[in-house]
């Protein structure tokens, strides 16, 4: 009797936002997070929402030190000892509030490897942010691949081009630049999210997408929206009409997709 081979490749973006940040992604022979931006508590109630367990997860791959990116990083490392990735300087610039984390649960993961975890291929790629060595993730599966891409103030041609044709991609949309200015930020924060090292605003995001999506794209998340200066509806108008503006087909080709700081997106499979 023939046994069907599973080829089942799942996401979720468990929460994407100023306030806390984790992805998980499973393969048949993988469970993975990348990054824990959350009391521990929250993302294992996260994690029950798509039915899924963090006792269950193989490795976590952490993308640089802050706080909403690490901040339940510790806990879960302790709880249910998992293998952790991180590149050298990110592990030597965590904060002191991760606590202790075993040796041999600590693995290096440089910019510009390649990771095969199991069943699936993993990419790391430098991203321009002001964090010691930021670094994210691509993973490929049979042919099919997933792309992460925010906590980053620019996108390089040379990204542009690595990143073509994923089937799925989770773009940062940070901010609206118009709620951005008008705000109640101070003038160096301003500076600081709308620098190249800070974060892409809704049109940059876009702009950069837009040059890489291709026939296998399929969807596009949009990730780590600010609290206080975006807004979901804005941040996927302005998307809608750059993609469209550039001849793309948004809402035929490829949709796009919210992602919410409290509520984990459905388990997808791509
Ligand atoms: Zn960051
Ligand atoms: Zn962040």
């Amino acid at each position: 009797m023939d046994v069907e081979k599973n080829t089942e490749f799942r996401v979720s973006m468990l929460a994407s936002g100023s306030s806390g940040n984790c992805t998980y992604i499973e393969t048949p022979k993988r469970k993975i997070l990348v990054d824990c931006g959350l009391s521990g508590k929250k993302i294992q109630e996260l994690m029950q929402k798509i039915d899924r367990n963090p006792a269950d997860v193989d490795s976590i791959l952490i993308t640089h030190e802050h706080r909403d990116h690490v901040h339940g990083l510790g806990v879960l490392a302790r709880k249910y000892g998992m293998d952790i990735y991180a590149n050298e300087a990110t592990w030597k610039a965590l904060p002191p509030s991760v606590g202790a984390i075993k040796v041999e649960q600590k693995h290096i993961f440089e910019m510009g490897e390649v990771l095969t975890l199991g069943d699936v291929d993993i990419l790391s790629y430098g991203v321009s942010h002001d964090a010691a060595a930021p670094q994210f993730y691509s993973f490929q599966f049979e042919g099919k691949q997933f792309v992460m891409l925010t906590d980053t103030g620019y996108v390089s041609n040379r990204l542009r081009g690595l990143l073509k044709n994923a089937d799925v991609y989770l773009i940062e949309s940070n901010h609206d630049l118009e709620l951005l200015r008008m705000g109640r930020y101070p003038w160096s924060l301003k500076q600081r999210i709308l620098g190249d090292k800070g974060h892409l605003s809704n049109d940059d995001g876009a702009a950069a997408v837009a040059e890489m999506v291709g026939n296998n794209t399929k969807r596009i998340y949009l990730g780590h929206l600010s609290r206080d200066n975006n807004m979901k509806q804005i941040a996927r108008d302005t998307a809608g009409t750059i993609l469209t503006t550039k001849g793309l087909g948004v809402n035929r080709d490829f949709h796009l997709y919210d992602t919410d700081p409290t509520e984990p997106t459905e388990l997808f499979h791509i």
